[in-house]
């Protein structure tokens, strides 16, 4: 299929979207299922660069909390993401994606380093890239290291993908039912309101570069195809956001 309204994205996956039902790890039918969405993107007519967590695995600041030192903590948790670029480059690669996985910490019997100029060249033949070791620095998220590669490789846009939550919303709707969504925020409200979407550096870096971010529920089926096709889903966050949310019934509304 064709006629994505985008030519590239950034797609980020959190580890804890390859866990499944699992309390930990890698569950690798999970992990299929998210390369046949991103095959789909790519057959869309798209090129997509990923960043992968590593939360499923490891996560710095826990482990500070354990009494490990900050920094190190953190290129502990980059290392995780590596083992999750890794099981994504795989499944990817089986489903027929051409693939390449850079890697922000030199490591290279297993990955090349991140270099922009080549990570756009791959996407530009067609490859997907798979982005790991987060930004290669700590004190910081992959959610951050997501904002800083789409701005880098020049992607339209930052495809947030969540597993248990389908946007953003006023309060967690897990916990209040009754929370609505905002199809559109502004960078602005997204920090003030400081909801849960992504931390605010990454948001920050989003709003100064002018990189709009949609989240949306990766396990939606058909969500990512939709986004593509230019329909409303999830919530928007650009410069322009209304921040008037919606209720639970207009939110199901086109669903698939
Ligand atoms: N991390 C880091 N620098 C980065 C990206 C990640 O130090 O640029 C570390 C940090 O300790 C983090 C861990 O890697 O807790 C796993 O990444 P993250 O928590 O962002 O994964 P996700 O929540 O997306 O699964």
């Amino acid at each position: 299929m064709s006629g994505s309204r985008f030519r590239r994205v950034l797609l980020k996956i959190s580890g804890e979207s390859l866990m499944g039902d699992k309390p930990y790890g890698i569950d690798v039918d999970v992990v299929q299922q998210i390369a046949l969405e991103i095959k789909d993107v790519q057959e869309a007519g798209t090129q997509v660069g990923v960043v992968v967590g590593g939360g499923n695995i490891w996560r710095g600041a826990t482990a500070e909390e354990a009494g490990m030192e900050r920094a190190t903590a953190d290129y502990a948790g980059m290392l995780a993401t590596i083992i999750n670029g890794l099981a994504l480059q795989d499944a990817l690669e089986k489903v027929g994606v051409t693939t390449r996985t850079q890697s922000a910490v030199t490591v290279q019997a297993v990955a090349e380093p991140y270099i922009r100029r080549r990570a756009i060249r791959h996407m530009e033949k067609g490859r997907a890239v798979v982005f790991a070791a987060g930004s290669g620095n700590p004190y910081v998220t992959t959610d951050t290291a997501a904002a800083l590669r789409g701005v880098e490789i020049g992607a339209e846009v930052l495809l947030m993908a969540k597993n248990n939550v389908d946007g953003i919303y006023e309060a967690d709707p897990h916990l209040h039912p009754g929370a609505q969504r905002y199809p559109t925020l502004s960078y602005m409200d997204a920090l003030n309101k400081r909801l849960d979407v992504m931390d605010s550096t990454a948001l920050t870096l989003c709003m100064e570069n002018g990189l709009p971010i949609i989240v949306f529920d990766l396990f939606i089926a058909g969500s990512l195809q939709r986004i593509l096709m230019g329909d409303d889903v999830g919530t928007l966050v650009n410069e322009t956001g209304s921040g008037e949310p919606v209720s639970s019934a207009q939110r199901t509304e086109g669903a698939p």
